[in-house]
């Protein structure tokens, strides 16, 4: 009886810890992402405490501790699911950040003991040999989150192949599959600290694939009923998340690459992740004017078949300069997919920035490249301020409307609601 009581129990920690946390991610584009950031931090204290020292016995003789069942399991759902709905380049911080965090804990529990203490009454005094374990633990436990971060994503991107849609299919095996890994790799750590014995191995594990089976069917809720629909988003190659996750990104560009895409000679899919987020959140923030060019080439598959693959390389090319000819100095241009351009022009309105479009869509029709072919261009433009003011958002608008160009008969450019 007591037993149940205590799933129930479970449960409803789950329940309470999910719904607050997941209220202040649901309300990041007002907030930002720093409260939920922080809440997360201070929750990962009471995580490791009761990891350490609190265990509770459940149905069939499993012992578990609602740290790693709950706390644990639910920090790494909601950080699953901030990569869903953000991105890479976001989820990488909190991993970093508790890292790091950690780290400091124990350094400090360092230099804390020298300090001379105030004798307090009744022989109450800090209990080091216990911060000590704490601290190691929250060390440990931090380098496995982090691994198992970058883990539970990069295999959730790999299940798009195995599930497509089925986002609960898909939140399911990957929390499954590394919260088994992580439960032997904290409990090897947690052998060598505390002493644990084999039974808190395999109930704690039965317990957390009781908490993923009730986490990934939240998850699913929010990601589905809760939060803004999920916009088209191309599937990003698993390499480009590594290399986001570990921040590889940074230091390849710093090291061999400038950013630049090799074929076109314009920025690359990198760095419009990396400045063309900057670029709008900085416009957005200043109030000042900024606006996106989605392109992409019409029947270029046609173009592509009928004067082979070499050939399309080398329109690619002609598409490229003629849109980087067209705009102005100020203005980025990004390869964000095979066929596929962005245009970040920072200071113009939605006015200009379809001016600006229009200019582009006439440069593009007007090359040819050397054999005589020609291609056209259709175009999506969103404006910060008017459509949108995260990066996001403004990609989902122009997004819309490029499909909107095509469906309209392309070469053309969509800059504003048609109806
Ligand atoms: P739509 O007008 O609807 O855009 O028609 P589309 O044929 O252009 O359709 P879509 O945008 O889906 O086509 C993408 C095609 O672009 C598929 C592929 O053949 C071609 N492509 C993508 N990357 C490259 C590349 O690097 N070089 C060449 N030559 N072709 C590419
Ligand atoms: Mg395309
Ligand atoms: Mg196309």
């Amino acid at each position: 009886m007591a037993d149940i009581e205590n799933v129930l129990l479970l449960a409803g920690d789950a329940l309470l810890y999910f719904v607050a946390l997941a209220t202040l991610l649901r309300a990041r584009d007002r907030i930002g992402l720093g409260p939920f950031f922080c809440a997360l931090g201070v929750l990962h204290f009471l995580e490791t405490y009761l990891a350490s020292i609190f265990y509770v016995t459940l149905p069939l003789g499993i012992v578990a501790s609602p740290g790693s069942t709950v706390l644990f399991t639910g920090k790494l759902m909601l950080l699953l699911l901030l990569y869903i709905r953000e991105d890479a380049v976001v989820v990488r911080q909190p991993i970093y950040g508790l890292l790091f965090g950690n780290v400091l804990v124990f350094a400090l529990g360092f230099i804390l003991r020298h300090h001379n203490v105030l004798p307090l009454a009744a022989g109450r005094s800090a209990d080091f040999a216990f911060l000590d374990e704490m601290g190691g633990l929250m060390v440990w436990g931090t380098a496995i989150l982090f691994l198992d971060c970058i883990i539970i994503i990069l295999f959730y991107e790999r299940t798009r192949a195995w599930f497509g849609g089925h986002v609960f299919a898909r939140l399911l095996v990957s929390s499954a599959a590394v919260l088994t890994f992580d439960q032997v790799a904290f409990f090897t750590g947690l052998h060598f600290l505390t002493g644990a014995g084999l039974p808190v191995l395999i109930g704690g594990w039965i317990a957390k694939m009781g908490a993923v089976a009730l986490y990934s069917i939240l998850g699913t809720l929010y990601l589905t009923r809760w939060d803004r629909p999920l916009g088209r988003r191309a599937a990003p190659r698993i390499r480009d998340v590594f290399d986001t996750l570990t921040y590889r990104e940074r230091y390849e560009n710093l090291l061999a690459r400038t950013g630049c895409d090799a074929l076109t000679g314009t920025l690359d899919r990198h760095s419009l992740e990396a400045y063309g987020r900057r670029a709008v959140d900085g416009a957005a923030e200043a109030g000042r004017p900024l606006s996106l060019l989605l392109i992409d080439l019409d029947h270029f598959k046609e173009f592509n078949d009928r004067y082979g693959h070499a050939a399309g390389d080398r329109m690619l090319k002609q598409v490229a300069h003629a849109i980087m000819t067209t705009t102005r100095l100020s203005d980025f241009t990004y390869r964000f997919g095979g066929e596929e351009f962005v245009v970040i022009a920072d200071g113009l309105g939605a006015d200009d920035g379809v001016e600006l479009a229009e200019r582009v869509r006439a440069g593009v029709a007007a090359a040819r490249d050397p054999a005589g072919g020609q291609i056209t261009v259709s175009i999506g433009v969103a404006s910060c301020g008017r459509d949108a003011m995260g990066y996001d958002e403004l990609f989902e608008v122009a997004d819309r409307r490029l499909y909107e160009a095509k469906q309209g008969g392309r070469n053309r450019v969509v800059g504003r609601p048609s109806a």
